[in-house]
């Protein structure tokens, strides 16, 4: 596996609204579009949100159902949903698409501001997830938005509640939480146990600087949506696919080959 990138595309996320993107997919049927396409780009995992009809997001298993249903008849991409869903929800309704079998699911490792908005994980609630993750046989994306969160998801490993390999997810740039900068990276880095793979995710103006820094630090890349919308200063992104294809170019001039997934299941031990 080594020199082999792996890039998940976030595909549509919670927060941005298809006045924003008017590319944006939001019913089932154009998230299994979306996946398709940028697992063809050189995507291997797809990071996946629910959405109602009218855009809002939804917790709903029944929606989450249909769009796992679809990408995996049009695919064979490795399949993460999200269980921090969005503001208002439950964590009894964020958690409830892992009885789903998805490959991997993401765990917020702590509470943060997400600007206006927030995410409410308290370590009780961390534990439930991961419990319902070990039931269902999910492998975690431990989503870090500040280094407290990396120092958090040491106390459900010691637990036993998530076991190696550690894939943690550097959420970076989100406004009101904790900046990109390559010392907050490498201190993110610095805190993780052995036996970890991490994905850079950096948010908006992040975009391109956390590509670079996550092949900088021997990291992943995630991409897509959900964390940002511009392909370039007032240019809006034509699809997911477009944000994969640059990051599969800059890949290759880092010298990197593209991991595919049935790489990611190999690495990450998904079965
Ligand atoms: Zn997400």
């Amino acid at each position: 596996m080594a020199n082999k990138m792996v890039i998940t595309c976030a595909l549509t996320g919670a927060e941005t609204t298809k006045a924003q993107a008017p590319a944006l997919p939001v019913t089932p049927e154009e998230l299994a579009d979306a996946a398709a396409e940028a697992c063809l780009a050189g995507a291997s995992i797809v990071h996946l949100h629910a959405r109602n009809n009218d855009g809002s997001p939804t917790a709903d298993v029944k929606v989450f159902k249909a769009a796992i249903d679809l990408i995996r008849k049009k695919c064979d991409v490795v399949i993460e949903i999200t269980t921090g869903g969005a503001v208002g929800m439950t964590p009894e309704e964020r958690i409830a698409p892992v009885s789903l079998r998805p490959d991997m699911a993401s765990l917020d490792c702590g509470t943060v501001n997400f600007g206006n908005d927030y995410i409410v994980n308290t370590l009780p609630i961390m534990r439930q997830f991961a419990a319902e993750m070990n039931k269902y046989n999910v492998r975690p994306t431990l989503e870090c938005f500040d280094v407290s969160h990396v120092q958090s998801s040491h106390i459900l490993i010691k637990e036993g509640l998530i076991k190696p390999p550690y894939h943690y997810g550097f959420v970076m740039n989100v406004p009101a939480a904790l900046s990109l900068s390559v010392k907050t990276l490498s201190y993110m880095i610095d805190q993780m146990p052995p036996e970890s793979f991490f994905t850079v995710m950096g948010i908006g103006r992040g975009h391109l600087p956390g590509i670079c820094g996550a092949i900088a630090s021997g990291g992943f890349i995630r991409v897509g949506f959900e964390d940002n919308i511009y392909y370039s200063k007032g240019r809006l992104a034509k699809s997911n696919a477009e944000f994969v294809e640059r990051a599969v170019r800059i890949s290759h001039e880092a010298g990197l080959e593209i991991a595919k997934p049935s790489d990611v299941r190999q690495l990450f031990k998904i079965n």
